[in-house]
């Protein structure tokens, strides 16, 4: 019998905030040593109380906007309580009755065309700490207690790990060019739910949860070996399914059964008295839209139309500020695609020869622009724009200034040219004579001559052009 994989995906998304959600405390970023930043209401001690932060608000609804989602104007917090070291008040504070987003879609582009995956909600809430393990002893760090998370949760849309791979890809994507989050490796974690049933049923299976996963590449693999597990189950009667909480194991390539499921009963939820409810007015919705980045898909689109190629748009989308700086040239004149070219090819090329990437460009636009400018109105040729390319990206030289101080300019009018030519026709009569006499590549041999005079300035096409007419 054929069966068909059903998955539904939980993704939480450490936000970019720059405190943590209900105190002061440094956010995701900000810790260097264990503990760094915690203060007394996210260590949970007795009596304190916690403070809304307005941006996880902003992002959040951001989010649920570039997913389709419609933004609930009255929102809530709940308590859901359990017990472990990692978290201090013994509650986790989250979203259960009245999340801030629900009914979203995103389209995906699979080798099997377009599908659409419904996203039921987007919630917020804090995370928990972290417990590091010794030989004999185990510490709690709480840096990470209520740093901000979004969860989103989607319908059971998935059929196959190739679209969660994709699904998960495209999130991340959205989340960094929209500032929602750098989505790092462990910032964006993942409960995988996954059932198989037998092709063209509508029934759904029984359904396992594999938790917490953060490489893409785990969660395609645990994938690919629970589907089979069920499939054995059903097929051969191996073992019987329960619905369970799993997690994989990345040496055995295996998963492995952690719990029963907990049901919401367990939690024994109830909304946080200490939280305001929270109403999101149509002028605050306003501003929040308005200052929402360009979505991913018009982005690519505004690209591809500019000609930009496909492996770059990959690229641009998913470095936040490479295409920042890119959209900054091309705001001064640049044109796209060529910027697209300085910046992926050369500047690129030039920090890799140091074992550095895009990342680590600090060029500004200023002054990538005054470089693109020179090229293209032809006072230097691009041989010599990547010269002072090098020169700003490793001793932030001032390009204009570089460019004039190396003579980088100045055999490029036409009569330096000439005299150029002039010089090379001269001490060359061999060559010349064998031209006109019908040997094409002697002109190759004079034209290698001016350039080398040159020393790489000038425009070759032109340098070429006056060649020939100074010949014939
Ligand atoms: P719970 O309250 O138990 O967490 P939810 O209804 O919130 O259950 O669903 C959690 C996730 O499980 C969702 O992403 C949902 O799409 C997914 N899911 C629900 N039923 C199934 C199923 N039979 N197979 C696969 N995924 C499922
Ligand atoms: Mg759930
Ligand atoms: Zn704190």
């Amino acid at each position: 019998m054929n069966y068909e994989l059903v998955i539904g995906l939980e993704t939480h998304v450490e936000l970019s905030t720059e405190s943590k959600i209900f105190c002061s405390c440094g956010g995701h970023s900000s810790p260097k040593e264990p503990n760094d930043c915690v203060c007394p209401a996210c260590s949970g001690m007795p009596g304190m109380l916690p403070v809304m932060n307005k941006k996880v608000i902003e992002l959040a609804v951001t989010a649920g906007l570039m997913l389709n989602c419609d933004i609930n104007r009255y929102t809530t917090f709940d308590k859901k309580n359990y017990y472990y070291p990692d978290l201090p008040c013994a509650y986790q504070i989250t979203q259960l009755n009245h999340p801030i987003c629900t009914n979203g879609c995103v389209t995906l582009k699979t080798s099997s065309g377009n599908r659409d995956i419904r996203i039921k909600q987007i919630h917020m809430e804090e995370d928990a700490g972290k417990l590091v393990h010794g030989a004999n002893v185990s510490y709690v760090d709480f840096n990470r207690t209520s740093v901000p998370l979004i969860e989103i949760v989607t319908q059971p849309d998935f059929r196959s790990a190739e679209e969660v791979v994709t699904y998960l890809n495209k999130l991340k994507s959205m989340f960094r060019s929209g500032g929602i989050s750098e989505c790092e490796e462990g910032a964006m974690r993942c409960d995988v739910n996954i059932s198989v049933r037998p092709e063209g049923s509508e029934e759904f299976g029984v359904r396992t949860e594999i938790k917490n996963m953060s490489s893409f590449e785990a969660i395609d693999r645990a994938i690919r070996y629970e589907a089979q597990r069920h499939i054995d189950a059903l097929e051969f009667e191996t073992e019987e399914l329960v619905q369970e909480t799993r997690r994989f194991d990345d040496a055995s390539g295996k998963t492995f059964a952690m719990r029963n499921k907990e049901t919401e009963a367990d939690y024994r939820y109830f909304p946080d008295a200490n939280l305001m409810p929270i109403v999101i007015s149509d002028e605050w919705l306003e501003k929040i839209k308005e200052n929402k980045p360009e979505a991913v898909d018009e982005k690519a689109e505004n690209y591809r139309e500019a000609g930009i190629s496909d492996k770059e748009i990959d690229m641009l989308i998913s470095n936040n500020k490479i295409s920042k700086l890119l959209d900054d040239i091309v705001l001064m004149g640049c044109k796209a695609k060529d910027a697209a070219a300085w910046i992926l090819t050369d500047c690129a090329g030039i920090l890799r020869k140091d074992g550095k990437t895009l990342n680590d460009l600090t060029i500004t636009p200023h002054k990538l622009y005054s470089i693109t400018k020179m090229v293209d109105s032809g006072e230097i040729n691009r041989n010599a724009g990547k010269k002072i390319l090098i020169a700003v990206i490793e001793n932030d030289v001032d390009p204009i200034a570089f460019c004039k101080e190396n003579g980088l300019d100045k055999k490029f009018d036409s009569s330096a040219i000439e005299t150029v030519i002039d010089k090379v026709i001269s001490e060359n009569a061999q060559a010349v004579a064998d031209f006109k006499n019908g040997k094409v590549k002697a002109l190759q041999a004079l034209f290698g001559a001016c350039m080398k005079e040159l020393k790489g300035a000038g425009d070759p096409a032109q340098i070429k052009v006056l060649l020939e007419e100074k010949l014939s």
